[in-house]
């Protein structure tokens, strides 16, 4: 079995945190830049647990019920984690919402991974679902650490509550889906592929528990999290990519539509939370021409790709697209769904047909 590597997964890309850390006004420089150095410190934390061996948060033997198994810890404002265990599975709602509304974002996910692709949690085999909520002071982000979910509050003049929009708690557990599947390295094309897949179930989350049609969905990745003074709102759309925000402080959504856009640079992971626009449009482009839920068929398609197992940790997006088209033949032939796929990825500009090999 090849190892699994978990990556530190941050919803607000740090392209967005740098920008805010230069602000003038030091009432927005200050929390982003204690983000970004909490956000460091966890990213040390991962590294050293990865090699030395990180003790278990999620000890109990994978459940064959199908059923979720919840547990929402508070970090009362600290960086330990996961802090004070305050909502068990199936315990009376707390006093806290925060509290509440990450218990119901983590049953939404379980329930539309189950659902809709017949998956047993995030591993597939009953894993537990651990979350820590209020973690730090006004930290402006929310993280898979590779084994839990953490939210921060917000520091209410850019950011919100993490636990606000439910797409970015299934945005972040489907890291956890493609760490126990597809296992994306998280840089550049193959790290993109990583935070598209996770933007692609965390919209699906949203819908699924909003019932919506494809045509009816906003595909607004984080939509409720920015505070009234910013303009824009969401951090991502996948239906009209680079459009999310245009603010003074936070700058302009940086991400593509199309291949004739993409973003070459170092930052980032090499632009993960950025080129990811590309195969986001691709799957609203499916999504949209399919219509009816999304989760029914594009979800499929894109589901039976990550765990078809025929990927390698570093696909380029040429070699996912191509990867879909045999997901999509192997389950729907050459019907509306393959034709409405191809159309998709041309539209975006990555290519479906192996290019020759060089003699
Ligand atoms: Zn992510």
């Amino acid at each position: 079995m090849e190892a699994i590597h978990p990556v530190f997964c941050t919803i607000v890309p740090p392209h967005v945190l740098d920008k805010l850390a230069r602000a003038e006004d030091p009432a927005l420089a200050g929390p982003a830049r204690r983000t970004l150095e909490a956000d460091a410190q966890q990213r040390t934390h991962r590294r050293l647990t990865t090699v030395i061996g990180a003790p278990s948060l999620a000890p109990s033997p994978g459940a064959a019920d199908n059923k979720v198994h919840r547990l929402i810890h508070d970090a009362q404002h600290k960086t330990d984690l996961p802090g004070k265990v305050v909502r068990k599975e199936g315990a009376e709602p707390f006093k806290d919402a925060t509290v509440n509304r990450a218990y119901a974002g983590l049953g939404a996910t379980f329930e539309l991974l189950l659902k809709a692709f017949g998956r047993n949690s995030i591993d597939g085999e009953g894993m537990p679902l651990i979350a820590s909520v209020h973690f730090d002071r006004d930290y402006g982000n929310a993280f898979w650490d590779g084994e839990q979910m953490v939210f921060g509050d917000g520091d209410g003049e850019i950011f919100l509550d993490f636990t606000l929009p439910v797409d970015v708690m299934g945005h972040e557990l489907a890291h956890g889906v493609t760490q126990h599947t597809a296992n994306f390295s998280y840089f550049g094309q193959p790290g993109a592929l990583n935070e598209s897949m996770s933007d692609v179930i965390g919209s699906l989350v949203k819908q699924y528990v909003n019932d919506q049609t494809a045509a009816e969905a906003d595909w607004l990745i984080g939509q409720g999290l920015l505070a009234e003074r910013v303009q824009g709102v969401a951090l991502r759309s996948m239906k009209a990519p680079g459009t999310a925000y245009d603010d003074d402080v936070l700058g302009k959504d940086p991400q593509p539509a199309t291949m004739d856009d993409y973003v070459t640079t170092g930052r980032d992971n090499g632009g993960v939370h950025i080129n990811s626009g590309i195969p986001n449009h691709a799957f609203y482009l499916l999504a949209d021409a399919l219509g009816g839920k999304a989760w029914e068929r594009a979800g499929q398609i894109w589901y039976d790709t990550l765990t078809a197992g025929t990927l390698s940790t570093t696909p380029t997006f040429a070699d996912f697209a191509q990867a879909t088209v045999a997901a999509s033949r192997a389950r729907y032939h050459d019907g509306e769904e393959t034709q409405a796929l191809l159309k998709a990825w041309e539209q975006v500009g990555v290519p479906t047909t192996q290019k020759k090999a060089k003699l």
